[in-house]
């Protein structure tokens, strides 16, 4: 078992009492994990007919997921192509509190690397605006190819701090996610590297800087909007006080309901979530998003997409390219966003005055609407992510690569030679 430090085990026995026996004992069982299906893409029935490897049980709180015992799940071919994430089974509780819609605005306020901003976008279903924040720009790139490989089509990711973004939008959003960095008390069986670093004097440092962004969030949310705050920990003084302390210092929002995920309880390592609720008031509107027109690169777009694509995305008045050609297709009613910016709803890809050359990120969003396909085995499809050439039939042109009918990128046909088009930073090692 793993050696957990003596003023935690002291804490939790004076918390949990009786129950602290079961609570130690779980310790003894190896970690949970957890397969998120990715809706935006297939059904958890449809994921369930192809799995790769066995899927156990399904999780009690989220609809789309599956306990899994695989070693290496974030190896195979169905990952890269975005039809699951792979996210510790408690902690998929927090984003399905929210409630998000479609059409609303949602802001994700701590979101790297992305497991609980890949919920809310499936929960919005492609619609309305999503903004994923990660203060840490290392970590928001993470977040910003996970948005990419899980075909995330209403999604802004932005790296900023709370302070910055509440100066941008106050009460603005409609419901917002702040999944809080934490003393990680759930996390030290899957990061035993957390363990040294648990001390009592972190747990409040880490109280100090949850109820700053807190405050922030309460700013940004719109009268009657919702914020759910959650934890992977299990101290009062980052879960339920900080909770208490919220609502003394905003009587403007009440308590909705709590959860506390413990892992003698539950089926998962362990997670704390609160769902509040701001009373009716303003809602502000934000300066809306100033989209860069370019007809002559609108055009050549248009008329890839009809040879493309079975069904071209909707596009009107959504076209943002900037000067150096690069093309973007922005969420309707995407506001002005003013900060350090990785990702802008779906990059269509590249004019250089001349052609057309698509994005991955198109592939990634909307390549099952593509007529013009290839379908690789298993083996091949590895032979594509390592970057190789693969040998194809059929017409000269732009393809979406599949397996098992879903995009894993693009490739280029010419003369029997399918150029492989598969970022570069991507790739598999060999
Ligand atoms: N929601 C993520 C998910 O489901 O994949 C996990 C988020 S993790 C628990 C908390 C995140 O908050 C970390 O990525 C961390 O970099 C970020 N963070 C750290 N300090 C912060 C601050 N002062 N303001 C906002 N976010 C912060």
């Amino acid at each position: 078992m793993i050696q957990l430090p003596e003023k935690f085990l002291q804490r939790m026995q004076q918390r949990l009492g009786d129950r602290y026996p079961a609570f130690l004992a779980s310790y003894k069982r190896p970690p949970l994990k957890g397969l998120r299906v990715n809706p935006l893409k297939l059904t958890a029935e449809e994921f369930a007919a192809l799995a790769p490897f066995p899927l156990g049980e399904r999780v009690a709180w989220e609809k789309t997921a599956f306990y899994i015992t695989e070693e290496k799940p974030g190896g195979d071919v169905c990952h890269f192509a975005g039809l699951y994430y792979l996210q510790e089974p408690s902690a998929m509780c927090a984003a399905p509190l929210l409630g998000a819609e479609a059409g609303e605005r949602v802001l994700d306020l701590c979101a790297a690397p992305g497991g609980k901003t890949s919920q809310l976008a499936a929960a919005m279903r492609g619609e309305g605006i999503l903004i994923s924040n990660e203060i840490d720009f290392g970590r928001a790139k993470v977040l910003s190819q996970n948005v990419e490989r899980m075909g995330i089509p209403n999604c802004a990711v932005v790296s900023a701090s709370p302070e910055t973004l509440s100066a941008r939008f106050p009460g603005f959003f409609d419901k917002i996610l702040v999944d809080a960095p934490c003393s990680g008390e759930g996390m030290f069986k899957k990061e035993p590297n957390a363990i040294p670093e648990w001390s009592e004097e972190n747990v409040a440092r880490c109280a100090v800087r949850q109820s700053g962004i807190l405050d922030e969030a309460a700013k940004m949310l719109r009268g009657g909007g919702k914020l759910v705050y959650s934890t992977c920990t299990f101290s009062e003084e980052e879960d339920e006080w900080q909770i208490e302390a919220f609502l003394r210092r905003h009587p403007e929002f009440s308590l909705r309901s709590m959860h506390k995920l413990y892992p003698h309880e539950v089926r998962g390592e362990g997670h704390f979530a609160a769902l509040l609720e701001k009373e009716e008031g303003e809602s502000c509107a934000a300066r809306p998003f100033r989209i860069q027109k370019n007809a002559a690169a609108e055009r050549a777009f248009c008329g890839f997409a009809e040879e493309f694509f079975v069904e071209p995305p909707r596009t009107e008045g959504r076209i943002h390219t900037l000067a150096d050609g690069r093309m973007y297709l922005v969420p309707d009613g995407m506001p002005e966003l003013n900060v350090r910016l990785l990702r802008l709803g779906v990059e269509l890809g590249e004019w250089d005055g001349k052609n057309f050359k698509p994005a991955h990120a198109l592939a990634m969003a909307f390549g099952t609407l593509a007529k013009k396909k290839i379908s690789l085995s298993r083996e091949e499809a590895k032979t594509y992510l390592r970057g190789e050439t693969l040998t194809c039939d059929g017409e000269s042109g732009w393809v979406a690569v599949c397996v098992d009918g879903f995009p894993l990128g693009l490739g280029k046909a010419s003369g029997g030679i399918l150029k492989n088009h598969y970022p570069k930073g991507l790739r598999l090692r060999q």
